[in-house]
Order: C-alpha cells, then structure tokens, then sequence
C-alpha cells in the first residue's frame, strides 16, 4: 500500500516494506491499548495526532528545518543536554527504541544476551526502520551502562556517533570530569550546527526545557489526585512524546491537557472505576511503543500513577537554576542539574532509593512494580536494594524482569494480578 511519505521515507534510506510492517504493528497495537480506554481525555487526541503522524508530520517537520539549515541531534539517554542543542539552534530528538522489529538484525552483531533497548536502537537503525535515526545530523551515545558503551562502538560504524562520558560516582572529581564533558558537547554541538552557542541563547534554552519540565511537573501532580483522573498508560505517551515533540507546541498542548485535568480533580471524577488499586512503576525507561506492561497492570484491576523512570519523573523531577547570566554559570547549572540523575548506572545510588519511598508515599500507592529489562544489570541488581527500601516503609514491591516479547504477556497478567489482590 503506498503512503503520502512514501517519497520522504524513499529519500531517507528506510526499507520501505519492512517500515510498513513496523506501522502496521505499532498502529494495531495503539488501537488495542490506547483507544481502547474509556473516558479519555479530550486533550489526548492531540496525542493520538501526533502518535499517528510519528514517523509522517514530524519527520517533515524535521527535514523542512534541516532544509533551511537548521541541524537535528539523536540522544538515547537523558543525561545529554537538550538546552545546548536547542541555544546553537538545532533539534534534539529522542531515539526511541521499544520495539522488537529489527532484533534478528541486531543479533547478528551483538550478543544476545543484550538488553531489549539496546538491540532495538541497533536493530533499528541495520534495518533501516527509523527515519529519526536517519534525519540526524549527529546521534549522541553516553558511557551509562557497558551494554550501552559497547554497542556504540559497533553503532559508530553506521551513523555519525558522538560519545559524552557519565561518570558512574558523585564525588567531586566525578563532578568536575561531568563538567569538562559538558564542555567539550558544547563545542561538539557548536561545531555541527555552525552556531556559536550565545548567553541569550542558553538563557531561553533553559526556560524552555524547564517550561516543559513545569508542565509535566503540572501533569504528575494533578494525576496523583484520588481518584486519578488520567490513567498511566496516556501519561506514559505524554512522556514519551515529550521527547521528540516541538517543545513549544507541546509544552501548550499539555497545559491545555492539564486545565481539563483540573476539572476533573475538581469534580473528584476518576478514570477509572472505584476500588481500583493504585500503584507506581519504577526502573528502566519504557521508550514507545513500549506499552506492554502498563497495558497487562491496568488490565489487572490497577491504575499506575506514577512512573520513577527516565520516561517519568526522572527526566522532570529537577529543573536548571535559571539565575545564571554567563555562558559559564549556566553550563555550571546544568553540570548541577544533570548531575542529580538518579540512574542506576551510578554507585552508590542512594538517592534513588530515597526518592522512590518518597514518591510512593506522596502518591499514596498500595504497591510499586519494579520493572527491569533483561540482561540489564544496573537495574535488575537495584531492584534488590529497592525492595529493601520499600518494604522498609510498609510498601510492597513486585519484581518483573521482561523483555520486549509478547511471549511472557499471560505469565505477567497472572503475577501482577496476583500482586494487586495482595495489596488490595
Ligand atoms: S536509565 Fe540511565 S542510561 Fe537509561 S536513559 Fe535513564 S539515565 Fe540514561
Ligand atoms: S536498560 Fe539497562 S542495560 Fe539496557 S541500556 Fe538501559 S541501563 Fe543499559
């Protein structure tokens, strides 16, 4: 069947049979999950929009700007500093990698004892399925985990990589070397899109990606209201749009989402039915169309209303100190601000452990479910201290290790549903 983009996709180098077969899948799967719920807001149809023209409307959006000259920037990890691509005039876009589509690819030069995100992004891009990974410009690794730093090295022999390193501590020289690294992007992304990076530029930048910070800040607090007026798995597509959105656009889109919010607050109206039990996911991202287990929790008699992940509070938990007037102060508040990442590729990483008690408190849930992907260590091995935690406050914690498979769908449903009769 042919597409309007078909020309564009042609031009990008995507295989378009297999690329057809990866629409298919991901609109089927939308429909069974999303547009399935009842009493969605009407907010989300600008969601549903941009879901249906995600590889269409916005990547001409981003071939009509790289046209007039602008440059886009693929990140895989929220430790890159989107406010120093967006002040030198470029795009950063989220590279999503929550599909299983080009794993036979993938395995052919990884192991496959690899992590699903890993094999996705690799699996993407040698099936040529993406055509964000095909309209950067630059596409920016980081040394988060081994899986993730090894990868890049075969990565880097198929697309323009660029690598920042993460320190894995928080002491000061682990501050200090975050520092340089900001640095040396900085002239990274200078470089690449021709544009010297002013202080009015970094001044709006900041305020910018904060604004959109703010508004999912709005989102999460409206949504910790009992009964939750929005369920988990719609607020896990704002995050996730959020990444490869227009900023601007979106941060008004959620503001208007949010005001609808609020009246449902205000009329105590709840998505979903009474006695429906709350909880909160923590652990590794959940990129799009990564929707598996949020779909099996709120299929299973619960609503998440929280997620301690990357495509969750993580990435909008902290804001950047917004004071600075040179250059230099505000690339040292954003070190500050990045370095307060809470992942689990850092050690020790007490700080997560904290803030997952504390979110969980603040959201009143009976229960969190620590979710971990596969062959991912950093998380897997957390989950144990995060147990701890939790049980250490009376808060009960189920964990899943899964991957992007189907396959595990009916043994999951039977554990979450035997956890949330548990905590009920
Ligand atoms: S979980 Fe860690 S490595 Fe993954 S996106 Fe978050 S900060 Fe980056
Ligand atoms: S999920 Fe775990 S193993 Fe995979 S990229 Fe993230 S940190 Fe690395």
């Amino acid at each position: 069947m042919s597409n309007a983009y078909d020309a564009m996709w042609e031009k990008l180098n995507l295989d378009l049979e297999a690329h057809e077969g990866l629409l298919g899948v991901l609109g089927q799967f939308y429909g069974d999950i999303y547009m399935s719920q009842q009493g969605r807001l009407k907010g989300m149809e600008y969601m549903d929009f941009v879901l249906s023209e995600v590889h269409g409307l916005r990547i001409k959006e981003l071939q009509d700007a790289k046209a007039s000259g602008r440059k886009v920037i693929g990140t895989f990890c929220v430790f890159v500093p989107e406010e120093l691509v967006l002040a030198a005039g470029g795009i950063q876009v989220g590279l999503c990698a929550g599909a299983e589509i080009g794993k036979t690819e993938a395995e052919k030069v990884l192991p496959r004892n690899t992590c699903a995100l890993i094999k996705s992004f690799v699996g993407f891009k040698l099936a040529r399925l993406c055509p964000y990974i095909e309209s950067c410009d630059l596409i920016v690794g980081e040394t988060t985990c081994d899986g993730k730093k090894k990868a890049y090295e075969i990565f880097a022999d198929y697309a323009p990589l660029y690598v920042m390193e993460v320190p894995q501590m928080k002491t000061a020289s682990d501050r200090a070397l975050w520092k340089s690294e900001v640095l040396r992007y900085k002239e990274k992304v200078e470089e690449i899109t021709g544009n010297k990076i002013t202080a009015a530029g970094l001044k709006d930048a900041i305020h910018l990606v904060n604004e959109r910070r703010r508004v999912l800040q709005r989102l999460n607090r409206l949504r910790a209201a009992v009964p939750s007026p929005i369920s988990g798995r719609d607020a896990l597509l704002i995050n996730q749009i959020s990444f490869y959105d227009d900023p601007v656009r979106f941060t008004t889109k959620i503001g208007e989402l949010c005001n609808e919010l609020e009246e449902r607050v205000k009329s105590g109206t709840g998505v979903a039915p009474e006695g429906t039990v709350r909880l909160m996911l923590s652990g590794c991202p959940m990129a799009v169309p990564n929707w598996k287990l949020p779909y099996i929790v709120e299929s299973s008699g619960a609503i998440i209303v929280g997620e301690e992940s990357c495509i969750g509070t993580r990435n909008t938990r902290d804001l950047t100190e917004e004071a600075g007037g040179t250059v230099d102060e505000m690339l040292e508040a954003l070190a500050d601000r990045y370095m307060k990442i809470d992942c689990a590729c850092f050690t020790p990483n007490t700080e997560r452990l904290e803030n997952i008690v504390e979110m969980a408190r603040g959201l009143n849930v009976k229960g969190v479910i620590h979710y971990g992907l596969s062959f991912c260590q950093p998380y897997l091995m957390e989950a144990y201290k995060v147990e701890k935690a939790l049980n250490k406050a009376g808060i009960p914690m189920l964990s899943i290790e899964t991957d992007y498979s189907m396959e595990d769908v009916e043994q999951l449903k039977t554990r979450v549903e035997a956890f949330v009769e548990m905590t009920r």
